[in-house]
Parts: C-alpha cells; structure tokens; sequence
C-alpha cells in the first residue's frame, strides 16, 4: 500500500467483509444507497429485503413492507440503489409543520407507510407552525422526510435538537403559492377505500391518537 495516501479500506456494513463472496459485478460492488456513511455490498443489501420481506409479507401490511424495505433502518432515509431514480428533491426545501386540533403535534415516522402501529413512529414530533427542512419524498408521494429542530417530543415532555422523520403531505404547508402536484396513494390507502381514509379523517386520526394495530 501507497504510503502517507489516505487510503481507507471500506466494509460492507451487513456483511463486514470487503470483497463479496460470489460472482463479481453489479451484487459485488459496495454502494451508498442512503446517508450513512458505512457503505453495503448491492447484493448483501438486496439479500436483507429479501429477508425482511420474508419476514413481514404475513403480518404486515403490503404498503408498510415495502415502506421497510426501502428505508435504511439506522439514518432513515429512502434507500437507493443504481437501477432506481434519483432522490426525488422536493421543489422547496422547507415548508411549515400544520398539525392543527389535538396535541397540535405530528409524531415523526421512522417509516414511511401509512400504518399507524407503534413501531413505525419515533418518539419526537412536529408542531404546529414549526418551521421544517424538508429533505426528501418518498417513492408513493404521499411522506416527505424532514428535519426539525427543537422537536418535542411525541408523549410528555422534553426537547431533542434535531429530529428527523416522515410526514404525510397533509402537514406541510409550503407558503410559497407553488403546488406540488398531488401525491399518489400508496396501495394499501386505495384498498382500505379512500371514503374512510379521506386526508381530513387521517389527518385527525395522526394526530389526536396512535394505535398500536399489533
Ligand atoms: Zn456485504
Ligand atoms: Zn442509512
């Protein structure tokens, strides 16, 4: 090895090895499909959403499955592998947290999937009228992943400095007379009847309680 070059060796994350056992090429190659900064082989990555597909398909809901399987589990955001589009940079970059009714607060998801279980949210919130980074969307449409800062939390009391989490469209308020166009409905909105599950009734059922469907 050169010396006095910083010369890092990376690791896949999941496997921890350097080299991929198996066929070189596209499954071999160490990617960084989020914002962490640990990288991953593609093919160890595709073999874990394959595995927790298995893992969740009977118990969980289509449009949370694929929610998990597509967000990094530890910096929470959309993963991204080569064949998939760019991260799709919302027009702004902030927009103002509209929680109106209730605790007058949004809890963060971890995922973003409709599901209202437990799991799927962080302990830390958005309020209403807090100002918020919005850092990306996710591949429905429907969430945008945004960054606020001072975030209460969820239940009780107390501050973090910064949070980051999902949040449905319907919280945002962009303040600019620029309309995103609208949001397509994840599957599982369609199947449960978009009646029921209308913006302004989830609007009300997000923020005034959270259920755990478990
Ligand atoms: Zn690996
Ligand atoms: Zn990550």
């Amino acid at each position: 090895m050169e010396t006095g070059a910083a010369h890092v060796q990376l690791e896949c994350r999941l496997c921890l090895a350097t080299e991929r056992d198996g066929p070189e090429g596209l499954e071999a190659r160490l990617c960084f499909p989020c914002n962490c900064r640990a990288p991953v082989h593609h093919g160890c990555l595709m073999q874990w959403q394959r595995a927790q597909e298995e893992q969740f398909a009977e118990r969980h809901t289509f449009d949370e499955v694929q929610a998990r399987l597509n967000t990094c589990e530890v910096c929470g955001a959309r993963l991204l592998l080569e064949e998939t589009p760019s991260r799709s940079q919302p027009q702004l970059g902030s927009a103002v947290c509209r929680a109106q009714g209730g605790t007058q607060k949004v809890a963060l998801r971890r995922v973003p999937t409709l599901s209202r279980a437990t799991r799927n949210f962080s302990e830390f919130s958005a309020s209403d009228g807090q100002q918020l980074e919005v850092l990306e969307q996710d591949v429905t449409g429907e969430f945008f992943r945004v960054r606020a800062l001072g975030a209460k939390r969820y239940r009780g009391e107390g501050v973090t400095a910064v949070a980051e989490g999902w949040i449905r469209h319907v919280y945002l308020d962009w303040q600019s007379g620029v309309s995103l166009p609208p949001p397509r409905m994840p599957p599982a909105f369609l199947a449960e009847g978009t009646d029921r599950l209308g913006a302004d009734a989830a609007t009300a059922q997000d923020s005034v309680s959270q259920q755990d469907e478990t």
